[in-house]
């Protein structure tokens, strides 16, 4: 089963594919698994999903990540699926900006918006095992003792750093500009932080499994350096991105995919859950797309 969107539906499917034995890989736009949760409200607290009263969206996705992980999800991240087509013999082709899967059953689960990773073309790491590269602020403990390299965006988190223990940590900081605020900052937060601003540009993160250097080039000269690092965060705001599944020939209404009573959508071996999908009284609620989910699942592998 091929899932579109490491968001909490999607996530939530993995974990239910896992349990029913089904061989399942999660394709994300994002470096980050989920979705809006993490991209829009990781601190915020969550209400209604089912057995527990109230959790941080971060805690949650983690819960999440760790269940399906266990179950043996594979995850495919900073890919973006541009097309489904029907293969030969009962498959789905899915393609992807990098690459291209055939798979027996697909879900959507992509809620309303794609994430384009401004690293999508940079990274070039072998056998990625999803660590190491975070397009939010990470759990403190995610980047103890680790050498990072931090793209600031447009603010740099304060309250972040008086929580971590940046003298367990090395800091680099690639901005745009330097900008007084911006060195300010850094040397505010007593980081040992070297600041690199334009004209270099990251042009690869590089490693196997996890990142292990940077090449950056100066925009100018061409000149190129490397740079040891174990960690990304980028906090430059993906591009939000509609995918229009209509285009795939799949039916939709007002941008939502019109799913039936087992979540199958106009495309046999297509479901689609979550924010995504449409049927008379859909609420876009995480509390009702993980109950899709389920649904979804096991309907879908009843087919294969
Ligand atoms: C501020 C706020 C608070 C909320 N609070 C609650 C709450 O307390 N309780 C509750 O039940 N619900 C809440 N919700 C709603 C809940 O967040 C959504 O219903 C839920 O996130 C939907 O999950 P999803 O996985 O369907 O979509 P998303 O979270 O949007 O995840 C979809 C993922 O798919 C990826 N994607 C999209 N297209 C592609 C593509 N073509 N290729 C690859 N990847 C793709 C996206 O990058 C994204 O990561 C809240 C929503 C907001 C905005």
């Amino acid at each position: 089963m091929t899932i579109i969107g490491g968001g909490p539906v999607g996530l939530f499917a993995a974990g239910a594919a896992g349990e029913l034995g089904a061989v399942c890989q999660v394709i994300e736009s994002r470096f980050d698994l989920g979705g809006m949760m993490l991209a829009i409200y990781p601190d915020k607290d969550v209400y209604n999903f089912p057995g527990v009263q109230v959790i941080k969206g971060r805690d949650l996705v983690s819960d999440l990540i760790h269940k399906a992980t266990t179950l043996g999800m594979a995850t495919r991240l900073g890919e973006y699926v541009t097309e489904l087509t029907k293969g030969s013999k009962d498959t789905v082709i899915v393609k992807t900006n990098k690459s291209e899967y055939l798979s027996s059953t697909v879900l959507i689960a992509s809620g309303l918006k794609a994430y384009l990773s401004p690293l999508s073309d940079s990274v070039q790491i072998e056998n990625w095992n999803g660590y190491g590269i975070f397009e939010n602020w990470p759990k403190p403990e995610a980047i103890k003792g680790r050498k990072v390299a931090v793209i600031p965006g447009t603010h740099i988190d304060i309250e972040y750093f008086e929580n971590i223990d940046t003298a367990n940590s090395d800091f680099i900081w690639l901005t745009g500009e330097a900008t007084e605020a911006v060195e300010k900052t850094v040397k505010s937060l007593e980081t040992k932080g070297e600041i690199i601003c334009k004209p270099w540009k990251i042009k690869q993160i590089i490693g196997h499994k996890t990142p292990q250097y940077l090449i950056l080039q100066n925009k100018e000269s061409g000149e190129e350096r490397s740079i040891d690092i174990d960690a990304v965060i980028s906090l430059v705001e993906p591009q939000p991105r509609q995918t229009v599944f209509s285009n795939f020939g799949i039916e939709t209404v007002g941008g939502q995919i019109k799913v039936d009573s087992r979540m199958q959508t106009s495309f046999k071996r297509i479901y689609a859950v979550g924010d995504i999908a449409y049927y008379p009284g859909k609420i876009k609620l995480l509390s009702t797309g993980i109950y899709e989910a389920r649904i979804a699942v096991k309907n879908a592998l009843k087919i294969i």
